[in-house]
């Protein structure tokens, strides 16, 4: 039973540990991942900022599979990885969870001390006057005007969204900002955006206050999440890692656990 032994103490010894989760955290629950074990990409990477931004048919083919990946997003559930980092919250163990992930899922699950880095996609943004709605209210607004689609059947993609191959999405209709008449974005930080500055400073303060740090189903091959192991090695702070296959932090880390994240925190609950 002492299988994850190094692990177990890694995390007794500290009272004030940053956790940083990513896809590998959310993958038990059915939200697929966007990388395989190496860290590459497994699919066509997900739309960019400036190509949403950029083209009204670029969001109708987002909002089209959206529509659709909506429903199994939105009915995942949290699973034991979840479960026992808020356990470890309640225990007293944690500093604060610095999350990639856009489910909400942590919460859901029960942790308080949560930062969502990425956002969450069950908000929305209006790009013009910065509004922030439910995503179930835009869901219904999106079913309203596209009565047809809540109908197809599609495999799921990653942050809810579908494979919808050879659909033709030029009938789809975006609906825009009721107050401004703005673009309507998700409220999930997309690739090609930077995370808001304030949201980042307010991860680095919790990471001084830290004394180690926990990485939990990342790969970390995005800079945005890595900068904090980066920030931690520099501060001299211990790094354990949790993950099934090579993550961009395995050469500074203390400790490297290969293996499910759900199995190896099972300790906590
Ligand atoms: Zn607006």
């Amino acid at each position: 039973m002492m299988k994850y032994g190094d692990l177990e103490s890694f995390i007794a010894r500290r009272r004030r540990l940053f956790v940083l989760t990513g896809a590998g955290c959310s993958a038990p629950s059915g939200i697929p991942d966007y990388r395989d074990a190496e860290g590459r990409w497994k699919r066509v990477p997900p739309v960019t900022y400036q190509a949403f931004m950029a083209s009204e048919a670029t969001r109708r083919r987002y909002w089209g599979r959206s529509l659709v990946g909506w429903r199994k997003f939105h009915a995942a559930a949290p699973n034991l990885a979840h479960r026992a980092l808020a356990r470890l919250e309640r225990l007293g163990g944690s500093e604060v969870l610095l999350t990639q992930n856009v489910d909400g899922l942590h919460q859901t699950a029960g942790s308080e001390g949560v930062i969502d880095l990425h956002g969450r996609l069950d908000r929305v943004r209006c790009m013009g006057c910065g509004a922030r709605t439910a995503r179930s209210a835009f869901q219904e607004a999106l079913a309203r005007r596209n009565p047809e689609w809540p109908a197809l059947e599609a495999a799921e993609a990653p942050d809810g969204d579908a494979e919808l191959d050879g659909v033709d999405f030029s009938n789809f209709v975006t609906p825009a900002c009721s107050a401004c008449g703005g673009v309507l974005k998700p409220d999930v930080v997309f690739f090609g955006e930077s995370v808001p500055r304030d949201r980042v400073e307010r991860a680095y303060a919790h990471l001084a206050a830290a004394d180690a740090m926990l990485v939990v189903g990342s790969s970390l091959m995005v800079y945005s999440g890595y900068r904090f192991v980066e920030r931690a090695a520099a501060s001299g702070k211990p790094i354990a890692v949790v993950n099934l296959g090579r993550t961009r932090a395995d050469a500074l880390a203390s400790l490297k656990v290969e293996a499910p994240c759900e199995e190896a925190l099972a300790f906590l609950l």
